[in-house]
């Protein structure tokens, strides 16, 4: 099949390596419109069918040679009821106990969580690196690069933020989220905490052991793919600061993510040969390539998954605000 990627992110990246290994002639475009992060969160501490997702998605990060780095978690919130269980089912050990440095009980997972070198996965990805279109006849969709038309057998929406823009008739909404980089103890380097009484989360910069992390508290905030919204970010840093000591913030770092009406991510068949894949959500390095995967199963051997397809939303008129990002537990 001749297959056409609009978006090279971690869903079009993955696509097109899941794609080509099955032996199909895959182009992908990607017009390098968001800044893209050299590590994300990748995380098993998610609900439901999600952390299989997960746990596929490390298998797949195998596969595809992209580094990953396993940390201690430490969760803070005594509503986790049986996830713990769902956890351990896919390999987590989990305790919990009092931490000195936190000053608080927490539920302690090793085999949890994890940095991932996105980066360095999403700039491998040969792409042609310009804007796409999407041209309709009738239900066939056909790409427009450059001023020029390129048919295709299947053509992907993988566009993350952008898709409603290129897709208006989807489902699905953008919107700005950021994160913190501060300086603080050293323990912040080599542990996740993800603290849902007080509402932050704290992540390695780097884990090379220095005194730095990452700090955010998944807030959305519905905006125009591209546009920059004007940040305090000083809430998040008293509120982190009570749990993690004295921070002091160096960057700011913000991008563009994309919602649907369930806050769930999705995939399926939105025209003739056009198919869409996304609403990750903010933890698209978490379940990203494993939802990709699904895409593929589907697009090539028809095979369904009712909890993820797009057609859920075929119902859904009118409106919608975005809700809490999926990752965040009670
Ligand atoms: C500050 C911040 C921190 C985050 N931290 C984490 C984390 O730790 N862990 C985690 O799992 N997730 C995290 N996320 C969320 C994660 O970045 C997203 O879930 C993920 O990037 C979505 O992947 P995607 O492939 O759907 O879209 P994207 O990564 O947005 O990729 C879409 C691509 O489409 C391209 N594009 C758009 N329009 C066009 C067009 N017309 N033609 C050609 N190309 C086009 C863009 O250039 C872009 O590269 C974070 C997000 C932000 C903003």
């Amino acid at each position: 099949m001749k297959i056409i990627i609009i978006g090279g992110g971690v869903l079009g990246s993955s696509l097109y390596r899941l794609l080509r290994d099955r032996g199909h002639e895959v182009t992908a475009i990607d017009a390098r419109k968001r800044k893209i992060y050299p590590t994300l969160i990748h995380s098993l501490l998610l609900k439901g069918n999600d952390v299989k997702l997960a746990k596929r998605t490390l298998e797949l990060y195998d596969r595809f040679n992209v580094r990953t780095r396993e940390f201690p978690a430490y969760t803070i919130s005594d509503k986790l009821g049986n996830l713990t269980s769902l956890w351990q089912e896919v390999g987590v050990k989990v305790e919990r106990k009092y931490v000195e440095w936190l000053s608080t009980e927490a539920t302690i997972t090793h085999g949890s969580d994890r940095l991932v070198w996105i980066g360095n996965f999403i700039r491998s990805t040969p792409v042609y690196p310009t804007e796409a279109k999407i041209k309709l006849d009738g239900r066939k969709a056909s790409v427009e690069l450059d001023g020029k038309i390129k048919e295709a057998d299947a053509v992907v929406l993988a566009a993350g933020a952008w898709n409603s823009e290129l897709f208006p008739s989807l489902k699905s909404k953008p919107y700005f989220c950021w994160s913190a980089a501060v300086s603080g103890r050293r323990e912040l380097d080599s542990n996740f905490v993800y603290d849902y009484e007080i509402g932050f989360y704290s992540r390695p910069l780097l884990g090379m052991g220095l005194p730095f992390a990452i700090v955010g508290d998944g807030d959305t905030i519905e905006c125009k793919p591209g546009e920059k919204v004007n940040i305090d970010p000083s809430t998040l840093l008293e509120k982190a600061s009570a749990r993690l000591g004295k921070l002091v913030q160096f960057h700011l770092g913000w991008g563009h993510c994309e919602g649907t009406p369930d806050m769930r991510p999705s995939f399926g068949r939105v025209g003739d040969n056009l198919f869409y894949i996304g609403g990750l959500d903010g933890y698209g390095a978490e379940i990203g390539p494993a939802l990709a995967e699904m895409l593929m199963n589907y697009i090539l051997d028809g095979e369904e998954n009712k909890e993820y397809m797009v057609d859920r939303f075929q119902q859904f008129k009118g409106s919608f605000s975005l809700g809490r990002e999926p990752h965040e537990l009670p």
